[in-house]
């Protein structure tokens, strides 16, 4: 059904987060800050073609600094392992021998492997990374304002499928099954780079940080004198507008997933980039997912894994597995539909919190 203009603003709603400190950025450039006898040290760079802002407390700005530049050499090295972007990746590599012989590789990908197998488990195939040939089909089709045939959807479906995904944890090696498949990191990538960078800060003694990529982020400890990392909420179509209810995060990751950062309007109807590889068609109707999750790598594969389970079914699992919980907009004809796992409450910022 196509949306009123009201209710496509209203469903414009879509949240992303927005770390308030990123806001604070703009007005307070490059501010290092005494706080509790701490130096706030931050600096944005953009690896993975993606902004990554990493706010650390110190002892002293040196001492931040050196930690921001571990964090960074590690975001890149494992980006040289995961990205498919690059010919020369490990992933790379086990994509080009899809239907080979298996492939060792760097112990990071495989557990970025079987992480993700375990979430396409889970999540009864919802998530997958095989996926890729089916986004493509997709991006092509759109570029040309038109759908994909039953011809073309089965001939990506038949690149697809995590079951043909093969780790060898012991031996170091991967295999896909498949001739043909490809796996990429589009959906889970962003946490886990995230979740490196974390363990690179613990490593040189930082217990309170903020690492923000960009719709990925997370909260290491809280900073001096507050109870956790004050998270705004944004409204997407209005990019310096925050909406009132606001995040206390600390020691959890945040990712939000959301069809108005990529969409295509055919014939009235909004196609998102996430497709549900279960049926093999795009996402209808979400706005925005956001999961809180003890780690980057689970918040982001479940943002985008809710994002197809759609609301009520992403909230009841978010609901049964402990440690997940999710805040989800939905489109409906009238405007838009919010769901909030059981959990999600205790992360809202009471009113009284300011930045
Ligand atoms: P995210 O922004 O984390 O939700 O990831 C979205 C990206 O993941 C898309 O641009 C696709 O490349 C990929 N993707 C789309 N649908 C799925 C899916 N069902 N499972 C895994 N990856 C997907
Ligand atoms: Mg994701």
């Amino acid at each position: 059904m196509e949306l009123s203009r009201r209710s496509a603003c209203l469903a414009l709603l879509a949240l992303a987060l927005m770390s308030l400190v990123a806001c604070r950025r703009a007005r307070d450039p490059g501010a290092a800050r005494q706080a509790g006898g701490l130096v706030r040290v931050r600096e944005t760079r953009m690896p993975m073609g993606t902004y990554m802002t990493v706010t650390v407390y110190a002892p002293s700005e040196e001492a931040g600094q050196k930690a921001i530049d571990a964090a960074f050499a590690r975001v890149e090295q494992v980006e040289a392992v995961i990205s498919t972007w690059r010919k020369d990746s490990d992933a790379s590599t086990l994509n080009r021998q899809a239907g080979g012989e298996p492939v060792r590789v760097d112990p990071r990908l495989i557990a970025l492997l079987q992480r993700s197998v375990e979430v396409s488990r889970k999540t009864g195939g919802a998530f997958d990374i095989t996926v890729g040939p089916l986004v493509k089909l997709y991006r092509r089709c759109f570029r040309r304002r038109r759908l994909p045939t039953d011809d073309e959807l089965a001939a990506a479906g038949a690149r697809m499928g995590y079951q043909a995904i093969e780790v060898d944890a012991q031996a170091g090696t991967a295999r896909l099954a498949k001739e043909d498949m490809r796996v990429d990191f589009g959906a889970i990538g962003k946490g886990f780079v995230v979740d490196q960078a974390v363990a690179a800060l613990r490593k040189a003694g930082i217990t309170t940080a903020l690492l923000d990529a960009g719709g990925d982020l997370f909260a290491l400890g809280s900073p001096p004198g507050r109870d956790g990392w004050l998270i705004g909420v944004r409204n997407p179509a209005r990019p310096d507008e925050i909406l009132e209810q606001r995040l206390l995060v600390r020691d959890v990751a945040v990712a939000t997933s959301g069809d108005y950062e990529q969409f295509v309007v055919i014939d009235g109807r909004r196609y998102s980039h996430i497709v549900d590889p279960r049926t093999g068609r795009p996402v209808k109707h979400m706005g925005s997912v956001t999961a809180i999750a003890g780690d980057a790598t689970t918040a982001d594969a479940y943002a985008t894994a809710c994002s197809v389970l759609g609301p009520k079914a992403a909230a009841a699992f978010a609901n049964e597995r402990l440690g997940v919980e999710t805040l989800i907009l939905y489109r409906t004809p009238e405007g838009h539909g919010t769901a909030r796992s059981e959990g999600f409450d205790r992360f809202i910022a009471p009113d009284d919190v300011t930045p």
